[in-house]
């Protein structure tokens, strides 16, 4: 059975860029649901490698609700309150994929206003270099076999109390609070 993992900075932490409230109900209301549906709906509830379900073409329920659990549990460490900047590697890796972490930005943003409903944007390993992709709902690049380093959640719960429509006011105050640090981490492990 999976637990909802706690948010590793406080709810009001991100604030201006990301509000108290939608923190609070993203994690506690949104998130929570998946990890209930997700157990509700295990086929064998001893599974304790997510991925390892999410892998092995699970039915839609498992698939949606699991997918949302490990989205979300990758997403709120990618997040911080305090400001960090990509290690040399990373920097070396976006140069090298997107000419810089500008262009980078500019492609992931787009990205992200280009997934039309509910659904991730994705920097993934891909062969030597980086790669930019999206899936819709609750998927993920695990699902086709790929590694991410970051995502970003653009279902509207995760920034219309603030920003309403405004998509890309909420994509640009998410650079803000990127998790570099995380991110580096992620391009080596
Ligand atoms: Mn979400």
């Amino acid at each position: 059975m999976f637990t909802l993992p706690e948010l590793p900075f406080a709810p009001e932490s991100l604030e201006p860029h990301i509000d108290t409230t939608t923190m609070e109900i993203h994690h506690g209301k949104h998130h929570a649901t998946y990890v209930k549906n997700l157990n509700d709906a295990l086929p064998d509830k001893s599974e304790v490698d997510l991925a390892n379900i999410l892998q092995n073409n699970p039915e839609p329920k498992v698939r949606n609700n699991g997918g949302g659990h490990w989205n979300h549990s990758f997403f709120w460490p990618l997040l911080s309150p305090t400001s960090t900047s990509p290690s040399e590697a990373l920097t070396t890796a976006l140069n090298s994929s997107f000419d810089s972490l500008d262009t980078f930005k500019e492609k992931f943003t787009a990205a992200a206003l280009g997934r039309f409903g509910s659904g991730w944007v994705w920097l993934v390993k891909d062969g030597a270099g980086l790669a930019i992709m999206d899936t819709p709902n609750q998927d993920n690049p695990l699902m086709v076999g790929k590694t991410a380093i970051l995502g970003l959640d653009v279902w509207e719960h995760a920034y219309y109390l603030k920003y309403q429509n405004r998509r890309a006011d909420y994509i640009a105050a998410f650079w803000n609070v990127v998790n570099w640090a995380k991110v580096s981490e992620l391009l080596v492990s």
